[in-house]
Parts: structure tokens; C-alpha cells; sequence
């Protein structure tokens, strides 16, 4: 069990139900609050002991004296006009800030989760790598933003690691967090509608191999080109794409998880006729699915995004390729929330 660094103490937000039991165990309570716990915390959304009307007052005290339970104290909400979707900026108790989004669906709601507070990956077209590294999120951080947007009312039933930061390089802390919304004492978010978005980090595939962890993946390609790919991701040079595309497909092999490669379009730079053929022959290599998302840009990132004809041609080519592919829909770009414009708050 991980600790809230600043007290010591076990945050309330990355307690197992296992875990929770034991501590009420040593605390001498009886065994069924830590069940009554679990249901204020994740049916309720309430985590301040003093409100659990059901526990005792003096048990009330203990329970607050072993356990923290701040979470989300400042937060800023803001909305995109067209209400799709909704940023949260959670201002953490160091400084750090993270940031987390509300997207909208007809019929339900994704949440898009940090992982980190910025990231040390450094890709040239992502904003949240011009930030750079503050650090890695405890796992409270990060139950903690499903947690602050069940509480405001936004029923979430999708998850996609795809905010703030590289997963697979927070790997204890991001795997706890899942292990709790997936329980059925937590959130209990279907592990089919969770998915991890990965950069290529080798060793952090080769554990979910090992520890046989299954979960629906999306690799973040950038260009399919090892040489051109190494100018846009350096994380290409210790990880190079050959390496990482074998290991994704033994993952595959193992698993038989939906496996999506993101398509960050870049004017001039990843968008020719090669690029996608290359693109398309990883694809077939790791029967996966594509994700165009043409870029968002931002003053302090140097590339252009192509023209809406140039997207629709590519998706035209990818289909003829037999290949399917789906086009990301830009949602809250006003607000600074679409993929890789994370981190705004920070500038
Ligand atoms: N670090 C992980 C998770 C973040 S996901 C990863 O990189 O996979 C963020 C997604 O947005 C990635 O697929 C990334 O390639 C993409 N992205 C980054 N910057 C972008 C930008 N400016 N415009 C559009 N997509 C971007
Ligand atoms: Fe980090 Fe992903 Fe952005 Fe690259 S795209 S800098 S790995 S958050």
C-alpha cells in the first residue's frame, strides 16, 4: 500500500477492500466498516469520515486519525461551448496540477485519466511533453478524477489512459488504480472499457505480458518509420518500433484485447503516401485498428495539422487497405482539452 507522502498515512482513495479490512482489523473496529467505508466512498462519492452517518462518532475519530481522506479540494471546471466536454484542473497539494476530461457520448461518458503530472517522454507534437516532467501521480491521484466527476453527477463507464502522462512509466500506481475502479467495491468499471494508451515503453509491455495483466491497448505510433519516428518520439531511440511492435504482438497473441494505433497527423511530416503505407503494414502485423486524429495545434508545438480533404484521403486509403479506421472527433478544443493539449495550466 502506497502513502500519501506529505502524512504517511494511507489515502482513502488507494485502499483495497483486502487492505481496508486489515487496517479496521488492527484499529480493533468490526470487520463489516470497512464494507460500510467502500459503500460511502464509492457508491455515495463521500469520503470525509465525519459524514459516514452509520459509523460511530468515536469510531468516526480513529478511522480519521489512520486513514487521509483530502482529496480535490480546489478544482477548476470548465465546460466547452458545445458542453461535450469538460475539463477538470485538480490543483494537488505540491504545486503539481493534473488534468482530466469529461467526453460526452450519446449514451454514456468517458472519463480521459492522467497519469502523470506532465510526462518525460517528450514527443514533439504534445503539449503535455513541452510541459515536461513534474511527477508521477500516487494512485489516490488517480481514482481521485473518476472520483471528483462521479461526484459532480457525470456517471462514468469508460475509461482511456490518454490524458496527462505515459502509463506504462507509473506502471505500480496505474495498475493499482485500475485494480480498484475495476472492483466491485470501487467503481466497477468493466476492464473491456478501459484502455491504456502507451507511447511504445518496452519494459512496461513486457510486464503486462509477465504479470498477465489484460486490458484494451492503444499505441501511440506517431510515424511507422523507425529514422522519421525517432525525430518526432525520442522515446524511439531506447524502444525502437521493431522491438515494441513484437512485443505488442505477443501481448496480442496472449490476449486477444482491442489493440488501436493513434495517428497523430502532422502536415508534411508523417502524412505521405509511404507513411501510410507503413502504417497500414504495422496495422495488418498487429491486426489493430486505426486512430486518426489530425493535430491539435498550439503555439509552442512546431507542427501544422493537414487539410480535412488530406484526413478524408488518408481514411480513404487505410479503408482500401482493408484496414478499419476511425476518425477522432476534436472535442473541447476551446477549453484546451483535446488529445495532447494537456497541460495548458502549467504555461
Ligand atoms: N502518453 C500516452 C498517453 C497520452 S495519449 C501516449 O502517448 O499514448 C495522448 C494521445 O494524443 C497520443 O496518442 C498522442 O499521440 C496524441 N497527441 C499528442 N499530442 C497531440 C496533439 N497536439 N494533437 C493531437 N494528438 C496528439
Ligand atoms: Fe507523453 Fe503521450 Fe504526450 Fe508523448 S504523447 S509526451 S508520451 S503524453
Amino acid at each position: 500500500m502506497t502513502s500519501n507522502v506529505l502524512t504517511q498515512k494511507p489515502h482513502i482513495l488507494e485502499i483495497t477492500l483486502e487492505e481496508l479490512k486489515a487496517i479496521v482489523a488492527t484499529l480493533q473496529l468490526k470487520p463489516f466498516i470497512a464494507t460500510q467505508i467502500m459503500e460511502w466512498v464509492y457508491q455515495k462519492c463521500v469520503c470525509d469520515f465525519a459524514l459516514m452517518s452509520n459509523i460511530s462518532k468515536a469510531n468516526q475519530k480513529t478511522l480519521s486519525e489512520a486513514i487521509e481522506t483530502k482529496w480535490g479540494e480546489k478544482i477548476d471546471v470548465l465546460p466547452s461551448k458545445d458542453d461535450l466536454a469538460l475539463k477538470h484542473i485538480f490543483y494537488l497539494n505540491d504545486d503539481a496540477k493534473v488534468e482530466a476530461v469529461v467526453l460526452k457520448e450519446k449514451t454514456y461518458n468517458t472519463l480521459c485519466v492522467s497519469s502523470q503530472a506532465g510526462c518525460p517522454v517528450d514527443c514533439k507534437f504534445c503539449l503535455t511533453g513541452v510541459v515536461g516532467f513534474k511527477r508521477n501521480l500516487q494512485t489516490y491521484e488517480i481514482v481521485g478524477q473518476i472520483f471528483s466527476a462521479q461526484k459532480q453527477g457525470h456517471a462514468i463507464s469508460h475509461l482511456v489512459f490518454m490524458g496527462m502522462g505515459e502509463p506504462l512509466l507509473n506502471f505500480d500506481n496505474v495498475f493499482k488504480a485500475i485494480r480498484i475502479l475495476n472492483a466491485e467495491y470501487g467503481f466497477n468499471i468493466s476492464k473491456r472499457k478501459m484502455t491504456v494508451s502507451t507511447s511504445g515503453y518496452l519494459a512496461g509491455i513486457e510486464r503486462l505480458i509477465k504479470e498477465d495483466i489484460h486490458i484494451n491497448l492503444a499505441f501511440s505510433v506517431g510515424c511507422a518509420n523507425p529514422q522519421k519516428r525517432e525525430l518526432l518520439m525520442p522515446i524511439e531511440k531506447r524502444n525502437p518500433l521493431t522491438e515494441v511492435s513484437q512485443a505488442l504482438h505477443r501481448y496480442q497473441a496472449l490476449h486477444n484485447r482491442k489493440l488501436t494505433l493513434e495517428y497523430t497527423l502532422l502536415e508534411g511530416k508523417n502524412d505521405s503516401h509511404q507513411d501510410i503505407r507503413e502504417l497500414c503494414a504495422l496495422a495488418k502485423y498487429l491486426s489493430a485498428k486505426i486512430n486518426l486524429i489530425n493535430l491539435n495545434p498550439h503555439p509552442k508545438i512546431p507542427f501544422k495539422p493537414i487539410s480535412t480533404k488530406s484526413l478524408h484521403q488518408i481514411k480513404e486509403t487505410i479503408e482500401k487497405a482493408g484496414v478499419p479506421v476511425t476518425v477522432r472527433f476534436k472535442k473541447g478544443q476551446d477549453i484546451s482539452a483535446a488529445c495532447g493539449q494537456l497541460g495548458e495550466s502549467y504555461l
